[in-house]
């Protein structure tokens, strides 16, 4: 894993010195331009130096990953609701007053509250054997003793609709296989079936609705996440794993398979939650902002290591390189640590709703919510005019490797701030072994490189750095297509 280290130190080096030559033969070493003509390709030359240093600062990522390991191992699972949620909250914020961050703050936020009781669920008929079962967040209870029913395997909606009123009274199987391939376009693929699966199965009929994990790799272990109900009776849902939605569809295939299934899960009253802020502020134009930003909660199984301690790392980390180095942007860069992203990012909501007034003034917002894999560049949702200069700064990040643009949904958090034009910037970090753990018992810490985790806040605190700091501002977004959707 550490081997990485050394190439990248030497491209580090090896480019730092070819650009320092070419600034010194153009004289523009130590220029930071004009308004009215510096561009994106002049910022690159500009903030090499500055690229290089922060790159410098993390390449062991330590300081990083010990960041995450106290969140992880402290506090654990982080569900929305949780003591240890608002305990690591609190912790949050003291780490970065230590940082000697400045106007840090405990935003509040009202959060809705679903809560995992007793689960259970298992093969009665043809033979009895226990599954592994997550009940979705959402979920509503079973019937008092749970429910008993036949099941019928659909691998589509397609599926689902041709059995049609087939499948009233049974429990219907959505064992839609994760595509192979490209990571995160397999779960974009395979979400619909845990978020929708259950309001399509009730509108046929069916007592429940079961989903196969959504993972890219699987060690028995079943995966959660949220749903939602539409228009409609609304039935129980869970995930079963990968392996006992596959034993299941064998089954069925052979004759009748009967389930039975306990979910003592449901909403509970609203309760209060906080957004944790901390700024850098600007040193010209402290009212402009730009947002980095991570979710401090997580679901109640594992440790919420990668989805998103990781983030809350990188995004903290990010804030006290620039901090330590000496780097104060023109414009400030605020962290902000969301609450409660994954039971429908209320935190996010609050955010944008209680700082409404300043959107028109936030220049940028970044987010990083995809674990701890190699950076690969950034996802982003802005105006043509601020794409194609994203795509120039990110040679900045050539060291690094992360140098990828690509245009699209940039992360549910910021995507609060859509509405009112604001360019978002999602850090895209190699997907390929992220949804093996995410939202499982296996998200946990030893599963993230420090290495990997410091490259990221190199590739998050530069680009922030640059944006916050170079002389032009991107435009506001135009307003997002009618489809546009998470
Ligand atoms: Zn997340």
């Amino acid at each position: 894993m550490f081997s990485a280290i050394v190439p990248i130190v030497a491209l580090v080096s090896r480019r730092g010195s070819r650009l320092m030559a070419a600034l010194l033969a153009a004289g523009t070493l130590g220029c930071h331009g004009h308004a009215t003509t510096t561009t994106a390709t002049a910022d690159v030359a500009i903030y090499a130096t500055a690229a290089q240093r922060i790159a410098a600062a993390n390449l062991t990522g330590e300081a990083a990953y010990r960041r995450v390991a106290a969140l992880a191992d402290q506090f654990g699972p982080r569900m929305t609701g949780s003591p240890a949620l608002e305990r690591a909250i609190v912790w949050a914020h003291d780490a970065f007053v230590a940082d000697g961050q400045q106007n840090v703050s405990l935003d509040p936020v009202h959060v809705p509250i679903w809560q995992r009781g007793k689960e259970s669920a298992e093969i009665v008929t043809p033979a009895p054997r226990r599954l592994a079962v997550l009940g979705l967040g959402g979920t509503v209870e079973t019937p008092p003793g749970g429910l008993t029913a036949e099941v019928a395997v659909v691998s589509s909606f397609d599926e689902l609709a041709k059995l049609g009123g087939a499948v009233r009274g049974k429990i219907v199987l959505f064992n839609h296989p994760f595509p192979a391939g490209n990571a995160g376009a397999g779960y974009g693929k395979s979400v619909p079936y845990r978020t929708e699966g259950a309001t399509r199965a009730a509108a046929f009929g069916a007592v429940a609705a079961l989903v196969r994990s959504l993972a890219s790799a699987s060690l028995g272990a079943p995966h959660t996440g949220q749903m939602h109900y539409g228009p409609g009776p609304k039935i129980p849902t869970a995930a079963l794993s990968v392996e006992d939605a596959a034993l299941l569809a064998r089954l069925a295939a052979r004759g009748p398979v009967t389930v039975h299934l306990v979910l003592e899960d449901g909403s509970r009253p609203d309760a209060p939650s906080f957004n944790v802020l901390a700024e850098l502020p600007g040193r010209e134009l402290p009212d402009e902002i730009v947002v980095i930003g991570a979710h401090i909660d997580s679901w109640d199984v594992g440790e919420g290591a990668q989805d998103d301690g990781a983030g809350c790392a990188i995004v903290m980390e990010s804030l006290a390189t620039l901090r330590r180095l000496g780097l104060v942007p023109r414009r400030t860069i605020r962290a902000v640590l969301f609450t409660s992203e994954e039971e429908g990012a209320q935190g996010a909501k609050t955010y944008a709703e209680a700082h409404a007034n300043e959107l028109a003034r936030h220049v940028a917002a970044f987010e990083t919510d995809i674990g701890a894999g190699t950076p690969l560049g950034f996802r982003i949702d802005a105006a043509p005019a601020a794409v194609a200069e994203a795509r120039e700064l990110v040679t900045l990040l050539t060291p690094l490797g992360a140098t990828v643009i690509d245009e699209g949904f940039s992360g549910s958090d910021i995507n609060a701030m859509r509405p009112a034009g604001v360019p978002l910037l999602g850090l895209f970090s190699d997907p390929t072994h992220y949804f093996d753990v995410h939202h499982s018992v296996a998200d946990t810490l030893e599963k993230i490189d420090p290495a990997a985790l410091g490259r990221n806040v190199a590739a998050m605190a530069t680009l922030a750095y640059v944006v916050a700091d170079r002389p032009t501002r991107w435009p506001v977004s135009p307003p997002p297509p009618p489809e546009h959707k998470p």
